[in-house]
C-alpha cells in the first residue's frame, strides 16, 4: 500500500506560520502520554472558483466542542482558526489536500492525571494524502473487528479525543492483518457502530440506514453531508441500529470519512455485498458528494470555503 507523502514544510503553531522542523514536541507532553489532545481532519479541493475547504467552519467548530470536553485551553476563536487552516494550506500549496488540526497538554515538568498549569499547544498541519482507502478493487474489504467499539460510558464519541484513536488503530491493524482494507466494529450491544475512521450507511429496501448516534459513533461531517444530499434526492434515511446479521444481507454498504470520502464496500469478513460493486444509490450519492465538494452544486456553496481565490492570484501577478 502507498503511504500517504511526507507532511508540507510550514504549519501553524500557537498563532505563527513556522517551518514544521522548527516544532519541537516534549517528551514530557501529556498529549504523548495519555492521549490528552483533540484533532480533527478536513480535506481541500480544487473548484472552478479556486482552492477551497469543505465544510470548513464545520470542522473547526467540532474542533473547539472536543476541546471543550477534554477541558483544553484553545483560546483562539472559530474565525482564527479557519484563518489558521487557510494560512497553512495557501503556504503549502495545492498538493496539501488533507489538513490536521490538533490540540494537545503539553508539559509542566510532572506527569500526573490531576495535571494542572498544562499549556495547550494548537498546531495546524497539512499533508499530501490522496486516497485514503487505496485497495485495488472497486470497494473495500471490512472484517468484523474482534474489537468492541467503546461506548459513550467509557469515552465521549462525539469528541474527536486522540486517546480514543486506540481503539480504532487496533482494529485497523486487525483488518490489516488478515489481508482486508477496513474494519467495521460493533458496540457493546453486538449493532453495527463504525469503521475505524468511517461512519456506516447501507442500502436496504430502498431506503438510506446509519447507525444513530447513540450506537457509539463519531457524529460524522461527512455522514451529515449524506444524510442531507440523500434526502434533497429523495431518498429515505432511517438513523437506527443495524445487526451484525442485516449488514451482510444489505444491497449497498459504504462508508463515509472525510479522509474516506464515500467509498463502497465490496465485502464484509469475506462474504460479498450486494450485486454490483458500487452499487446504483453508492454512484449516484458519492457523484453528488464529488460534486458538492468541489463547488460544483449552487445549493451547498455554503459548505465550500475559498482558501485563495484564482481572480485575486491572477490580478497580484
Ligand atoms: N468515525 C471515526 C471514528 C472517525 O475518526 C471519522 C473521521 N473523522 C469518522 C467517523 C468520519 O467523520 P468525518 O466525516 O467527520 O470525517
Amino acid at each position: 500500500m502507498k503511504k500517504a507523502e511526507a507532511i508540507e514544510d510550514k504549519v501553524w503553531f500557537d498563532g505563527n506560520l513556522v517551518d514544521l522542523k522548527e516544532v519541537r514536541v516534549s517528551p514530557l507532553a501529556y498529549g504523548l502520554h495519555y492521549g490528552w489532545g483533540v484533532y480533527e481532519g478536513l480535506r481541500a479541493y480544487d473548484t472552478k472558483r479556486g482552492r477551497a475547504v469543505f465544510r470548513l467552519r464545520d470542522h473547526m467548530s467540532r474542533f473547539l466542542d472536543s476541546a471543550r470536553f477534554m477541558q483544553l485551553d484553545v483560546t483562539y476563536s472559530l474565525d482564527e482558526l479557519c484563518e489558521a487552516v487557510k494560512a497553512v494550506c495557501r503556504a503549502n500549496g495545492p498538493q496539501a489536500d488533507y489538513i490536521r488540526p490538533i490540540a494537545y497538554y503539553g508539559e509542566n515538568g510532572e506527569l500526573g492525571l490531576s495535571a494542572v498549569n498544562v499549556p495547550t499547544h494548537v498546531a495546524v498541519m497539512t499533508i499530501h494524502m490522496g486516497a485514503y482507502i487505496r485497495g485495488g478493487a472497486p470497494g473495500a474489504s471490512l472484517i468484523t473487528s474482534s474489537w468492541e467499539r467503546p461506548s459513550d460510558l467509557a469515552t465521549s464519541l462525539t469528541a474527536k479525543v486522540c486517546g480514543n484513536y486506540v481503539s480504532s488503530i487496533i482494529a485497523k491493524r486487525e483488518a490489516m492483518r488478515q489481508g482486508a482494507d477496513e474494519a467495521l466494529m460493533l458496540n457493546h450491544n453486538g449493532s453495527v457502530a463504525e469503521a475505524s475512521a468511517e461512519n456506516v450507511f447501507m442500502v436496504r429496501h430502498g431506503k438510506l440506514i446509519t447507525p444513530g448516534l447513540s450506537e457509539g459513533i463519531l457524529e460524522g461531517i461527512t455522514r451529515d453531508t449524506v444524510i442531507k444530499l440523500a434526502k434533497e434526492a429523495g431518498y429515505d434515511v432511517e438513523e437506527r441500529s443495524i445487526t451484525r446479521g442485516e449488514i451482510l444481507i444489505a444491497d449497498e454498504v459504504f462508508l463515509t470519512g472525510t479522509a474516506a470520502e464515500l467509498h463502497p464496500v465490496r465485502s464484509i469478513d469475506g462474504i460479498s455485498i450486494g450485486k454490483e460493486v458500487p452499487g446504483p444509490v453508492t454512484t449516484e450519492l458519492k457523484e453528488l458528494y464529488g460534486k458538492v465538494a468541489r463547488g460544483e452544486v449552487d445549493s451547498h456553496s455554503e459548505w465550500v470555503d475559498i482558501i485563495d481565490k484564482k481572480v485575486a492570484r491572477r490580478r497580484k501577478k
